[in-house]
């Protein structure tokens, strides 16, 4: 009873601070991302509170360190302070049915943030890039950069993403499709026969543990061999993968580090790629999906219907989930320059 009572008071108190933050903005906002630890994450909560507040709404923006109940928490802690729109970037895409049915009930209006959220009808629409290009990009970047040393056969390994996080499927389904009809014809080679994602996935997208399997893989397959490649789909990935490398001697002496996949064109990879070790990584640019994800806002606010150009591919296992899909970039050695600094993403001091 008496947590029945708080909660009332807190409803109220919530009913009421909405209707003055209503009042003095154009909306107020919950923005839920899943860690500060990696770079792109904070790039994308600062953008979105910049554009969300030129635009005249209100934010409350939480990280969750990776922590699933802590995000849970975090979300109904916004539908307490009154929030209109939830943009979720979800840690687990498959955890916050409950929570949205309440939303639902609350009439917030829900935007899926990068990762879709699955198994909830109550999810309006969802802001991402083209999740199976990136793969796409990373795999055909492999390739490219293992022809530009030979003509194989190449030795390569697998890295997926995060079991739970929609997006490394796409990923890792992109970039087989340009992988798989290599490893067919016998020119591309995964010595440990280790392939699909229940075997490649990365729990949590965490770089110890790729570093911990990349150096299981060395010990266990590449004694009288060596790697020409390793897919790797995130750059906290890839900088765990090179330092496993490193420490068995590759990158010094007559054995050349393999060429090593990335994303999120984070700080310490595009150093990396200039020092020669990562290859390359797929840059999305968080100023453009802050910016689709507010016009989503604006349009659901209004009742009317924000621009999406795909309505096929994102099915969460309830409904297929409007969509708008942003273009991304491999960024290498020859054009981090102009795709980075030239746009304003970067300052040539931060890289060099
Ligand atoms: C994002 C990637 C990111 C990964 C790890 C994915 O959902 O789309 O950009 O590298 O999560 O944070």
């Amino acid at each position: 009873m008496k947590h029945l009572k708080t909660l009332m008071a807190a409803l109220t108190l919530g009913a009421a601070m909405v209707s003055t933050a209503v009042s003095a903005a154009e909306g107020y906002v919950g923005i839920a991302m899943p860690t500060k630890s990696s770079a792109r994450w904070i790039a994308d909560g600062d953008n979105m509170v910049k554009q969300f507040q030129k635009a005249g709404f209100k934010t409350d923006l939480q990280y969750a360190e990776d922590d699933i109940p802590n995000q849970l928490a975090q979300i109904e802690n916004m539908m307490v302070k009154g929030v209109d729109v939830l943009v979720i970037a979800a840690i687990d895409g498959s955890t916050l049915t409950n929570v949205l049915e309440n939303a639902h009930a609350a009439g917030i209006k829900v935007i899926a943030y990068d990762r879709l959220i699955r198994d909830t009808p109550y999810v309006d629409y969802y802001a991402t890039f083209d999740n199976y290009k990136v793969g796409v990009l990373q795999a055909n970047s492999l390739v490219k950069g293992m022809e530009a040393r030979g003509k194989g056969p190449y030795n390569v390994e697998l890295f997926g993403g995060s079991p739970d996080d929609n997006n490394a499927y796409f990923f890792y389904n992109g970039a087989m499709s340009v992988l798989q009809p290599m490893i067919d014809s016998g020119k591309v080679k995964v010595l440990s026969g280790q392939m699909g994602m229940d075997k490649v996935g990365t729990l949590r997208w965490d770089g110890a543990v790729a570093q911990a399997r990349m150096d299981n893989l060395l010990s266990a397959n590449y004694t009288n061999q060596r790697v020409d490649g390793v897919l790797s789909p995130y750059d906290g990935l890839s900088i765990g993968i090179l330092s496993s490398l490193k420490g068995v001697g590759y990158g010094s002496g007559d054995m050349p580090m393999p060429i090593v996949t990335g994303q999120d064109a984070e700080v310490p990879s595009i150093k990396s790629i200039l020092a020669g070790e990562q290859y390359s990584t797929v840059f999305k640019d968080t100023r453009k999906l802050a910016s689709v994800t507010v016009n989503m806002v604006e349009a659901v606010l209004k009742g009317t219907e924000p621009e999406i150009n795909d309505t096929k591919t994102y099915n969460n296992g309830k409904k297929v989930v409007p969509s708008y899909l942003l273009e991304p970039t491999t960024v290498d050695a020859d054009n981090w320059k102009s795709v980075l600094v030239d746009s304003g993403y970067y300052q040539e001091s931060q890289i060099k």
